[in-house]
């Protein structure tokens, strides 16, 4: 029973977007302890009614994990067939999304939306559709970004909660225990002009008045305000600008992070082309400070800056933080010959590139990530020469250069994509 919530509110929602990377779109949605994974995925094809009809469909499965509930749920597959309760829940969530959308402006496609419960405490149809709306707006931007739909259509959000009377009080989002002792149990699904898509309301006990409902809807509505809200922060794609001139990483950077929540804008985006900065501090994190504070002050989004050396084991570490500059100029060439001109007659060849990327968000507030890759610096340059100690790193594992290994093989291993890695978690 409910401890620490008011009548009146939500549970805590959690979110994790792209949870699963086959579906055009996924999300782990948690409404307390009620968690539910949706997924959607577009097929090419419509079902036999509206073939040559230059229209799709959106249709949906739900089921529940054997253990999601508290005894063992014996699987649809081991009965032989779906029951009573997943039909229902499946067509409501299908009934619910199939109105927030524009079929005619997909082609003759089906979105799947899959709805797995994997744990239950109450509320999993309300659940499955509050994250299948999540779901379903990733796979459409994803289609749209691949050309695979031409116009959006999605027209409006979809969001569904329970309510009901328990003990005699009327309570918002009950949960499993509430649910089980509830004398009216009513799912309510509403989009975000708060018209209502459907109203499952049953007496199980009592029965209720029209009063009742109306108020039913009033303490919906409270919900409703909440979930569209999260729904809206979620989806909605942050801008944040990259403190470099360096083109290929702001390339690396982007293709890195083309799933996440941010769009990554350039100096030039921001109409910051000529702004440069003194890197003139002795660690990576200040020097990635210095960056990004420094082109907050001038803009309202959040600021991303990186800085990266490569520590060298048998030098103490060197060049470090000084690695663009090791030579005493700004030149790869002459850095990398100092490098092995150092290094020669010592057996330890064991080095790391570290970057430590700092992000300063809208408020200013700062967060760290740090990537490492680890290997080793070769007796002479093999490959390409166009970036830094590319042509005589060996990262561990390989028995190639940096400057020999392919540009893929980098982004995946380098210290810099380790990183971003965590950055991306951080914005997903
Ligand atoms: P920055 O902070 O990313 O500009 O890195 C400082 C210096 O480290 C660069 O000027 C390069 O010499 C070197 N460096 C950084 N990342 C790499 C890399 O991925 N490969 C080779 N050298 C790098």
């Amino acid at each position: 029973m409910r401890t620490g919530r008011k009548k009146d509110e939500l549970r805590e929602i959690n979110a994790i977007l792209n949870y699963t990377e086959n579906p055009n779109g996924s999300v782990l949605i948690e409404c307390g302890n009620t968690k539910v994974i949706c997924t959607v995925m577009i097929e090419e094809k419509v079902p036999f009614f509206l073939k040559g009809k230059n229209t799709g469909w959106l249709s949906c499965e739900y089921s529940m994990l054997p253990g999601s509930t508290l005894t063992r749920k014996i699987r649809d597959s081991s009965k032989g067939r779906i029951d009573g309760r997943t039909q229902e829940i499946q067509r409501l969530i299908g009934r619910s999304l199939r109105t927030c959308i524009d079929l005619d402006k997909i082609g003759e496609k089906t979105i799947w939306i899959d709805c797995d419960v994997i744990s239950a405490d109450g509320g999993t149809r309300t659940t499955s559709i509050n994250g299948a709306f999540i779901a379903l707006s990733l796979a459409i931007e994803k289609a749209l970004k691949e050309g695979i739909i031409k116009e959006n259509p999605i027209k409006h959000k979809v969001a569904a909660i329970s309510v009901g009377i328990v003990n005699g009080e009327k309570l918002l989002d009950l949960e499993y225990t509430e649910d089980s002792q509830a004398d009216v149990d009513m799912n309510i699904v509403m989009n975000d002009k708060y018209d209502i898509i459907e109203v499952q309301g049953t007496a199980e006990g009592e029965t209720f008045s029209r009063k009742d409902l109306n108020e039913f809807l009033d303490l919906a509505e409270i919900g409703f305000k909440d979930i569209f809200k999260l729904q809206s922060d979620l989806l909605e794609k942050k801008e944040i600008a990259l403190s470099t001139d360096n083109k290929n990483k702001l390339k690396e950077i982007k293709e890195i992070l083309k799933d996440s929540r941010v769009e990554v804008k350039s100096k030039s985006d921001v109409g910051l082309d000529n702004f440069d900065v003194i890197e003139d501090k002795d660690t990576l994190e200040g020097n990635a400070e210095v960056k990004a504070r420094s082109m907050k002050e001038k803009i309202s989004c959040g600021v991303l800056a990186d800085d990266t050396g490569l520590f060298v084991n048998a030098l103490d570490g060197e060049p470090g933080v000084f690695s663009a500059r090791y030579s005493g100029d700004h030149d790869d060439e002459k850095n990398r010959q100092k490098l092995l001109k150092e290094l020669e007659g010592k057996t330890d060849r064991s080095a790391y590139f570290k970057t430590v990327m700092i992000y300063i968000d809208e408020n200013n507030e700062k967060f760290i990530f740090e990537g490492i890759c680890e290997g080793e610096i070769s007796t002479e340059m093999r490959g390409e020469k166009t970036f830094g100690y590319d042509c005589i790193f060996i990262p561990k594992g390989y028995d190639k250069t940096f400057g020999e290994l392919s540009k893929q093989v980098k982004n995946k291993i380098s210290h810099r994509s380790n990183a971003l890695k965590k950055v991306n978690e951080f914005f997903s």
